[in-house]
């Protein structure tokens, strides 16, 4: 059965797929009780290593399991420590120009949450160093920046900030209840969370919503 696009959709799509437990939620940064971020070379902000293991352990699930098309992921916070706040879905595909992805083959690529130039922590970086020394960001992840730090200088967060992922196979369905391969499903997300949490949701949809699940 196909629904339409609603925020019931999406709240039971994220609970078959989120955990619930607060214990299992797995946090995006290495950061202290205070929400400072630890740094480590070159201005990088690090990752949490819970967050290491977790991501790691599915870019290797997906770049040895043929049956996955990709990995779909969520960077969120959490509202009331229930409600997911979808701030940036993004998809890893298992397949590039040449074969698998250097996304998921190189370990600095991390599946693009590396800390090199042009993947997610290294440009968020770079932009919020920018911010702190200029007060105005600069880069890729300067909305990212912005957002997600109050005080940038000290690299302290506004909120603690979750990350999700899974591997994901043409045979999974998205809110709509639709069959979808990696890239429809990122669309399908995308668009349900400009659509419900446009304050805070920050995908950038370049050109008109190509998402193909059906409209209201
Ligand atoms: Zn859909």
């Amino acid at each position: 059965m196909v629904h339409e696009i609603n925020l019931e959709s999406w709240l039971v799509w994220t609970r078959n797929h989120l955990p619930s437990d607060p214990d299992s939620r797995v946090k995006l940064f290495n950061a202290d009780a205070n929400l400072l971020v630890k740094e480590g070379n070159r201005d990088r902000l690090l990752r949490n290593r819970d967050m290491d293991q977790f991501y790691g352990a599915i870019i290797a699930k997906v770049r040895d399991g043929k049956e996955y098309c990709g990995i779909i992921y969520l960077m969120y916070w959490l509202r009331e420590g229930a409600t997911e706040i979808p701030l940036y879905i993004g998809k890893a595909e298992r397949y590039g120009r040449d074969g698998l992805s250097r996304n998921l083959t190189n370990k600095s690529f991390f599946g693009r949450w590396g800390y090199p130039r042009f993947y997610h922590m290294g440009d968020l970086s770079t932009s919020l160093y920018q911010l702190a020394l200029t007060g105005d960001p600069t880069g890729r992840h300067s909305d990212w920046a912005l957002k997600l730090f109050k005080d940038p200088s000290q690299r302290r967060l506004a909120r603690q900030v979750f990350f999700w992922a899974a591997p994901w196979s043409h045979s999974g369905t998205c809110p709509c209840g639709i069959s979808v391969n990696v890239v429809a499903l990122e669309k399908c997300l995308i668009r349900h969370a400009r659509h419900f949490f446009a304050s805070d949701n920050l995908n950038i949809v370049l050109g008109a919503d190509s998402c193909c699940c059906p409209l209201k």
